[in-house]
């Protein structure tokens, strides 16, 4: 309790950290804040030390400014702050005279250090909760029958799935008394959004972050869930939930989105797409469980051969795997999709990603960071851990030999080419039967759809046989070098 200048009582405020629980519902952090009946801080700290990708930082504007007018509805607001989190919160109990910080935990490696360093700097008194708010399961509590670490995906779900359901999601709090704070940034002072030039028209068109936002992508994700069993591969349906963003971002908690898919598994018509859909969350689960406990997971393979690999450096491939100018139309539209929208479907991220890698020998960790800045959804987690399963290198990866066919997935999976003609519309005219390799078609077929192959649309930029006998050749050689040399290096994959 403290007094203020009139003498009255004034009750010691509680502060709520939002991190990457940018909601009011379900939100285990702020329940607990509001339990303890005193007058609530809600603050957000932006760490320019720890800055995210430029689609990221447009989400993150958009979603902060949506939870910033969801507090004011109840007559508060959100503190935002910039600088040291453990320092910017310190300063705020100092300010306040807060007694309690509660925040939802992260598991990168740097969230970690900014829980401990928060923990070491605040004062005595001053009483911290740390919630497994995130995660269906918390990664500690994931373990095998002799205390080890699971490394491959299938074990690992079926232990994480016998903890038990998921608690039941908490409604959003109808009413909260805020304490009053007098120094907040306004959301726009973190210069988030782009600005010269404005590339965010696609991702405006797109996507509506916040958790209103979000709530209406969750209704939309279960009502289509039956189709996601059997058509989640294919790109040109677009039959998935598209709730990474949100789920990243925490504006949905996995146990929403877990809750409102297992009432429709119930329902005999629904079930089969929802329960594979449910599986997808343990995929998300199982990546933040590989960062959480191989923290080097963003920057070392963690199959030790590879960290001898013989990655190409070639500056003029890569830009033609960014831009969208291949000259193979599948990867093509991926990565346009993914400059338009921040966003690309998950079978053409394989694809796309497998090219880079395995075509093109660049090294994985060049195309996890362009993935970064890009992706809507850019999750330290989902990201190394999806670059590390296909590059070969991780835990419970792809073997390296498997190696996608652009041509072939192109024809499977985007069979009408629908998906190609939509984010490569130089090729829209093209007929189905030569969209997906247009470099055969005949000066007959391309003439009636204004294409010269190098002029209107490249040709193809690598070989696909020749290249990758090149990258089955230097794969062999790292591995023979593994089962030869005496200097092995050390495994981060204990
Ligand atoms: P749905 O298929 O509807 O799945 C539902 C949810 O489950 C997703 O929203 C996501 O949270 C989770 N999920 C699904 N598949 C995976 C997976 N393979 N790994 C982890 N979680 C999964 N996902 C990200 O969220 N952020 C990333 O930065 C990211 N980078 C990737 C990089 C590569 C090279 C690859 C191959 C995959 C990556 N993924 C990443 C995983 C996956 O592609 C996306 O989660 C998925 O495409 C998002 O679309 P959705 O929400 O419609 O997914």
């Amino acid at each position: 309790m403290r007094f203020s200048h009139a003498g009255s009582a004034v009750k010691t405020p509680v502060i709520a950290w939002f991190r990457r629980n940018l909601r009011l519902t379900d939100n285990e952090p702020l329940r607990v804040a509001l339990a303890t009946g005193q007058p609530l801080v809600a603050v957000y700290v932006h760490d320019p030390a720890h800055p995210v990708g430029g689609a990221s930082a447009w989400w993150l504007h958009h979603s902060l400014a949506g939870l910033d007018r969801a507090l004011r509805g109840l007559g508060g607001s959100l503190i935002i702050r910039r600088g040291d989190s453990a320092s910017e919160l310190c300063e705020l109990v100092a300010r306040t005279g807060a007694d309690h910080v509660t925040y939802a935990r992260r598991y990168e490696p740097f969230a970690r250090r900014e829980e401990d360093a928060l923990r070491a700097q605040l004062p005595e008194h001053v009483s911290v909760t740390g919630c497994d708010d995130g995660v269906l399961s918390p990664p500690h509590r994931v373990m095998t029958r002799t205390g080890t670490r699971y490394k491959v995906f299938t074990p690992y779900w079926k232990a994480a799935v016998a903890l038990g359901e998921p608690p039941l999601p908490q409604p959003a709090p109808a009413a909260i008394a805020f304490a009053e704070v007098d120094h907040s940034l306004h959301v726009d002072e973190l210069r988030l959004l782009p600005t010269a030039p404005d590339w965010s028209q696609g991702l405006q068109a797109t996507w509506h972050p916040g958790e209103d936002g979000a709530l209406t992508q969750l209704d939309v994700a279960a009502a289509g869930a039956h189709a996601y069993a059997s058509q989640r591969d294919r790109p040109d349906l677009d039959v998935t939930s598209r709730l990474s963003p949100h789920l990243h971002f925490g504006e949905v908690s996995p146990r929403q989105a877990w809750h409102a898919l297992r009432s429709v598994a119930s329902n005999s018509s629904g079930s089969q797409g929802a329960e594979a859909l449910i599986r997808q969350l343990y995929w998300r689960e199982f990546s933040t469980y590989l960062l959480f406990h191989f923290p080097r997971l963003p920057e070392e393979p963690l199959r030790p051969e590879f960290e001898h690999f013989p990655w190409t450096n070639d500056s003029t491939a890569l830009e033609a795997w960014q831009t969208g100018t291949t000259g193979y139309p599948l990867i093509d539209a991926g990565m346009r999709q993914l400059w338009q929208t921040g966003w690309m479907h998950n079978r053409v991220r394989m694809i796309a990603a497998s090219f880079l890698v395995k075509n093109l020998m660049i090294d994985w960790q060049t195309g996890a960071d362009w993935f970064l800045d890009t992706l809507v959804d850019a999750d330290l987690a989902n990201n190394s851990a999806g670059w590390q399963w296909v590059a070969g290198c991780g835990t419970d990866a792809a073997p390296y030999f498997r190696i996608f066919n652009p041509i072939l997935q192109s024809a499977k999976f985007d069979p009408e080419g629908n998906y190609i003609r939509r984010f490569v519309p130089e090729l829209s005219e093209l007929p189905t039967g030569t969209i997906h390799e247009p470099w055969k078609a005949d000066g007959m077929t391309l003439e009636p759809a204004n294409m010269r192959i190098g002029v209107d649309y490249p040709a193809p930029i690598v070989d696909l046989g020749d290249s990758r006998k090149r990258a089955l050749e230097a794969y062999r050689h790292v591995r023979g070098m593994l089962q030869s040399g005496p200097d092995r290096p050390g495994s981060s994959a204990g």
